[in-house]
């Protein structure tokens, strides 16, 4: 199951690459694509060399480690720290649950924003992360399936790229467009919603076990 959502997101990542870097190109530098696919690339090896491929908070260890270290860019390290968090929190008693999702998230984001100090409306792939981690915070949650709160969570992801078009960067190469990246979605808006709304088939598969 862990290989299956790891495939998936190699899969979407290495075939939006292209997508990914013609929307850095109108941002940033164009390499967004790149630096998603070469860090797909990273964390199949680095999965690959586990022993043990069924302990998710190794795999998440491994491929948190090998995203750091390989892939360049800003996204890259901020992605890595992100998975690298995430690892912290999962431990054997992890059920696949929303709270366990709150949880993976809530570390994710903290992560990012640790590393790279920006903010919700800074045009980042936080625009994104923040917005889905609040759909599974214990408040927002009650009284719905958790196939509602997926979907919530999916729909809020989608809105979050929508805002980024909005306003204009103030962290990372776009903010030195400044205004002139209002118009334009964030990439790493774009890969974060792609990544999340891939791992949100799995994680429906792996409740529904
Ligand atoms: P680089 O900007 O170094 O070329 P990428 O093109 O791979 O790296 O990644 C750009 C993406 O990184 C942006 O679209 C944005 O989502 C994200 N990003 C940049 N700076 C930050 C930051 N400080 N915090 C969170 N995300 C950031
Ligand atoms: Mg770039």
């Amino acid at each position: 199951m862990i290989k299956d959502a790891l495939d998936a997101v190699v899969k979407v990542l290495t075939a939006e690459k292209d997508y990914l870097s013609d929307l850095d190109a109108k941002v940033g530098d164009g390499d967004h694509g790149i630096n998603m696919a070469r860090g797909a690339d990273a964390a199949i090896e680095a999965f690959e060399d586990l022993d043990d491929t069924e302990d998710l908070k190794k795999v998440l260890t491994a491929i948190g480690e090998a995203v750091v270290m390989n892939v360049g860019g800003t996204a890259g390290p901020l992605y890595g720290t992100a998975i690298l968090e995430a690892a912290k929190v999962i431990d054997e008693n992890s059920s696949p649950d929303i709270l366990t999702l709150e949880k993976v998230f809530g570390a994710a984001v903290a992560g990012v924003q640790k590393r790279g100090h920006a903010q919700k409306g800074d045009k980042t792939m936080l625009d994104v992360l923040i917005p889905i981690h609040e759909c599974f915070k214990p408040e927002n949650t009650i009284g719905k399936s958790v196939e509602e709160v997926m979907i919530e969570a999916r729909d809020a992801g989608r809105d979050g790229v929508e805002y980024t078009k909005t306003i204009p960067a103030r962290r990372g190469r776009a903010s030195y467009l400044g205004e002139r990246s209002i118009g334009f979605e964030d990439p790493g808006a774009v890969s974060s919603l792609m990544i999340c709304r891939t791992l949100f088939g799995y994680w429906k598969e792996i409740l529904n076990k």
